[in-house]
């Protein structure tokens, strides 16, 4: 099935595809590690995620790599502040991202680069636009690009010379502009560095280099990074739409003006989740994080579900009362679900089996990622199902997982919260040995007598989990 999706540079909705044919190579800007990413953030990592699993799941290859911002004016500040060193503050902050992503089924990138450990790899880019004219040394030691060297600057954001100066106009965030207020020494007031000299706020953080002391500017990471393991050009590259100016401006001026190539083939940029008309975010105080959610008794499969509820391209605005629907949307799956494989008894799918009664799933979330489609189309897709045998039930469970694995939504992964009683878990135990041994009658009697006290199994290929029913 063919993948469309809006390519933000050429603004248009385009198809997606490996240049190579053989494996989609998409990069996606990560966390700034300096505390806990909120679920801001997180809609644009879900819907990153959810790209991926959509690819994958219509048969594409993808090699995903997601970068980890480890130095910056934030990370060094906040380090300093605590009076700990910038690894272990960011190793901290990375470990705590990683235990978010995991609890909302986000997949692992295939690549996780840290900014700390390819300096070389800037270093190495910036020399070569100072070679090509595109990059020049100020006084200090700092390093700056030179925009007026670089015609295509600004046809991502299309943004005109006076806007570039300030910023994108009308964003709250940006009013401060692009430009830090300690770069005097810039030719143009639109140059951006590349390489910051060493400065005593810096503490112990910095590198030696050609041009002195100091650490690599915030945009050269990513074109660093995803050339360094996607090549020179490559076929996606992601990020909220705060990023478009002037971060990913910038990585394509500095990246194309180096190779001489074109840099990222398609652009996919996520709308922000807004409170009340507002970006949710660390600087306006008006954030969650998942540990606030979870703390309201909400599910992290529930938040999930949430933020996918909306189109990608539009705002989306939170409300408990949205994270609440999700939640009952989602029990509904999982009672569902326990009724398949209550009809499904010990029966179970071909593996490769297809969507079913789920393929306008598949429809929605190769139309633009329609993420908020998809999920009304999970909802009639279960009212068409055929659950009269065992054998179109498995199918229907195989079906229904294949496409909230699409979505991230792994009931199938669930494990039941109610402490199980040891005396249900010992029956599920003689279940489980009396159906390897091929003893089916028996299989079938003891799972008639976990029925009766209100469970039921569900079977993997090599274990089962047991559920309370509903
Ligand atoms: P940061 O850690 O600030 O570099 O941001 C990580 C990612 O989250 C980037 O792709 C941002 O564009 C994105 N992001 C930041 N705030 C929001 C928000 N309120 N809604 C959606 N995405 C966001
Ligand atoms: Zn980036």
């Amino acid at each position: 099935m063919d993948f469309q999706l809006y390519d933000s540079l050429s603004r248009s909705a385009r198809p997606l595809a490996a240049a190579d044919d053989k494996e989609l190579r998409f990069y996606c800007c990560g966390p700034t590690v300096y505390g806990p990413a909120h679920i801001g953030n997180f809609r644009t990592f879900i819907l990153q995620d959810v790209l991926r699993r959509s690819l994958e799941a219509l048969g594409h290859k993808v090699r995903h790599v997601r970068n980890l911002t480890d130095v910056d004016d934030k990370t060094i500040r906040q380090s300093r502040e605590e009076k700990r060193s910038l690894a272990e503050f960011t190793a901290h902050w990375t470990k705590r991202f990683h235990e978010d992503c995991a609890a909302l089924n986000l997949l692992p990138p295939h690549v996780e680069p840290a900014a700390t450990a390819h300096i070389p790899q800037q270093i190495d880019l910036i020399g070569k636009l100072i070679d090509k004219g595109h990059a020049y040394r100020a006084n200090d030691g700092s390093v700056y690009f030179r925009v007026s060297s670089f015609s295509d600057y600004g046809k991502l954001s299309r943004l005109k010379d006076r806007e570039i100066l300030t910023g994108r106009p009308g964003s709250a965030d940006d009013a401060a502009g692009p430009v830090d207020a300690d770069e005097y020494e810039l030719d143009s007031a639109a140059d951006f560095a590349l390489w910051k000299s060493r400065k005593p706020d810096d503490g112990e953080v910095f590198w030696p280099s050609p041009w002195g002391e100091g650490r690599p500017g915030w945009h050269i990471e990513c074109s660093a990074m995803s050339m360094a393991y996607l090549g020179e050009t490559f076929d996606l590259h992601g990020g909220g739409v705060d990023l478009v100016f002037p971060h990913h401006e910038n990585e394509i001026a500095q990246s194309e003006a180096c190779t001489c190539q074109p840099f990222a083939r398609h652009w996919f940029h996520s709308a922000h989740l807004m409170v009340e008309g507002r970006k949710m975010s660390k600087s306006l105080g008006n954030l969650h994080t998942l540990d606030d959610i979870r703390a309201r008794g909400v599910s992290p499969a529930a938040l999930r579900y949430a933020l996918l509820s909306g189109h990608y391209r539009q705002p989306l605005n939170f409300t408990w009362e949205t994270i609440h629907s999700a939640e009952s949307a989602l029990e509904k799956l999982r009672k569902f679900r326990r009724q398949l494989a209550d009809s499904a008894g010990d029966t179970t799918a071909p593996e490769n089996g297809g969507w079913g009664s789920f393929s306008p799933v598949a429809a929605a979330l190769a139309d633009d990622l329609n993420t908020s489609a998809a999920l009304g189309a999970v909802f009639r897709g279960i009212r068409e199902v055929d659950a009269t045998s065992p054998e179109t039930a498995a199918a229907a469970i195989a079906s229904l997982d294949r496409a909230l694995g699409a979505l991230g939504l792994a009931l199938a992964e669930e494990k039941p919260s109610a402490a199980i009683p040891a005396d249900i878990t010992r029956l599920a135990e003689e279940r489980w040995a009396a159906k390897q041994a091929k003893n089916f009658a028996e299989a079938d009697r003891l799972r008639d007598q976990l029925k009766a006290q209100g469970w039921t199994t569900l079977d993997r290929k090599d274990g089962y989990d047991l559920e309370p029913l509903a």
